[in-house]
């Protein structure tokens, strides 16, 4: 059951959630902690039409909105219950997203979302707490696989 209901939610809002669901799951669908192989699933959410994400830059304050400076993210929580972290990508629906942003180029809103899922997908498995493979983009910030 989804105990955030706020139509504005921020990446670390989408790791607390699935974290609060994957607690209240039986069986345990995920694995018992184990310190060689912490990470064993990757998550994928779909947000629906009226639910955007918002983040704010913890050093800079920069405020970014989903369809308007990112069309995907991908994070990780940690999850207590669990005993390891949840890795996982988040997508807005592009479908729904003013403008053509998030279309790439893409004529069609399926091919936009294909493109922004496998772009958090080898995001996620190559940089899942980012800190993994990065291109050396200076002064970018940008430098995830997907990015290049
Ligand atoms: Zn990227």
């Amino acid at each position: 059951m989804t105990t955030n209901k706020n139509k504005v939610i921020s990446t670390d809002d989408i790791g607390k959630e699935l974290a609060a669901q994957l607690s209240t799951v039986t069986p345990k669908v995920l694995p018992p902690a184990d310190t060689t192989q912490t990470d064993g699933y990757l998550y994928m959410v779909f947000l629906p039409a009226d639910v955007s994400m918002q983040d704010t830059d913890p050093v800079t304050k920069v405020v970014t909105k989903s369809c308007v400076d990112f069309c995907g993210d991908h994070w990780w929580a940690n999850s207590p219950s669990a005993g390891h972290s949840i890795i996982y990508a988040a997508l807005p629906d592009i479908k729904s997203c003013p403008g053509t942003n998030c279309y790439n180029n893409n004529p069609d809103w399926i091919q936009a979302s294909t493109q922004a899922m496998s772009h958090e997908l080898v995001e996620a498995l190559t940089d899942p707490k980012n800190a993994g493979w990065r291109a050396q983009l200076q002064p970018s910030t940008c430098g995830e696989i997907g990015d290049l």
